[in-house]
């Protein structure tokens, strides 16, 4: 029998051990423990495609994400008043007018439609490339597109369609741009007289579609002869000599995708007299901006702008003679059979 001290003394003993034990488990729980939130999460550096889904009526249209660019205040031209004022402003911060650059995938339950392709490889000053991937993330491959349908042949807007070693992105898609825009750049005539600044223009977009030719898979319009049901050509004109726009309607809703109607939003939504220097003949391509603006604000047409913020859909409203962009934001209603966005 021990006594009554030893005892005491080894209550005394149990007793701090109990607490060593209890300090170490708290001080193992907080180093490497289930409290999670006490860790520091490691950040994670790869990015990755994007896309954005909505109905339009009973189209499904996505949004596949091809990549970002700077757009240079200096690429506008407005008049002096209109430049000296808020314009000026954004020419002290370069990256004030970024822009995204953004295709188009309409399913129309029987076809599955591209319009316009992104910039893939072929356009500089920005990180591109992005579009094939996105539209994997959507569930589609490029070998499932039937159609592909370009505003105009600028290489942000083309690029997407052809590796640099010339192979087709979209082997069984029928490509279809307007008889004028595909005339004037894929001639070597009018190439060989453009200004040296120019000349890449021309070089990329007869690059581009070279394999489409050769495939037979190039098609011209010249009219308002019917591509795709319920899709309207819309001639927009100025931007380029065959800028197109495209016009879908379901049920109802419509859908244009407007090509290169609005390069720099922060400038021409408030300034619509303001163009870029890309535009190739300055007056039409204010005076199309002028005429279409109005209506689509009127009729609250959906708009798929290639460079408007991503997802680059949204509608105008009008306020004076300025115009403001209400982006869609997972509000536009989804289908009704649609189980909800993940959690
Ligand atoms: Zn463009």
């Amino acid at each position: 029998m021990s006594s009554p001290v030893v005892k005491s003394r080894n209550v005394l003993k149990r007793n701090s051990m109990r607490v060593a034990a209890a300090l170490l488990a708290a001080l193992a729980s907080f180093v490497a423990g289930p409290n999670a939130a006490l860790a520091a999460a490691p950040q994670h550096h790869d990015r990755v495609p994007g896309f954005y889904r909505m109905k339009v009526g009973d189209l499904e249209v996505t949004a596949l994400f091809d990549g970002t660019g700077v757009f240079d205040p200096h690429w506008l031209k407005g008049t002096k008043a209109t430049m000296d004022g808020g314009v000026k402003a954004l020419q002290e911060d370069p990256h004030m007018l970024d822009v995204a650059d953004v295709g188009f995938l309409v399913n129309t339950g029987k076809q599955l439609i591209l319009v316009d392709a992104g910039a893939g490889t072929w356009w500089g000053g920005g990180a591109f490339g992005c579009l094939a991937g996105s539209l994997r993330s959507a569930g589609y491959t490029p070998e499932e597109v039937d159609i592909v349908l370009v505003t105009h042949l600028h290489s942000d807007h083309v690029g997407g369609l052809t590796t640099q070693v010339g192979k087709r992105v979209f082997p069984n898609a029928d490509v279809y741009v307007a008889k004028a825009e595909s005339d004037f750049w894929l001639s070597p005539e009018i190439a060989a007289k453009a200004p040296k600044d120019a000349q890449p223009f021309f070089q990329s977009a007869q690059a581009i579609a070279a394999p489409y030719i050769k495939a037979g898979k190039w098609h011209t319009f010249s009219g308002s002869e019917p591509i795709v049901d319920g899709m309207q050509l819309v001639p927009l004109p100025g931007h380029t000599l065959g800028h197109t726009g495209y016009e879908f309607s379901s049920k109802g809703q419509k859908i244009l995708f407007w090509g290169d109607i609005i390069h720099a939003q922060r400038v021409q939504l408030q300034h619509p007299e303001v163009t870029a220097i890309f535009d190739i003949d300055q007056n039409a391509a204010a005076a199309t901006r002028l005429q279409l603006l109005p209506r689509l604000a009127r009729e609250h047409v959906l708009i798929a702008g290639p460079h408007m913020p991503f997802p680059a859909l949204g509608r105008l409203r009008k306020e004076g003679n300025e115009y403001s962009w209400a982006p869609v934001v997972f509000t536009d209603q989804w289908d009704e059979h649609a189980p909800p966005l993940q959690k």
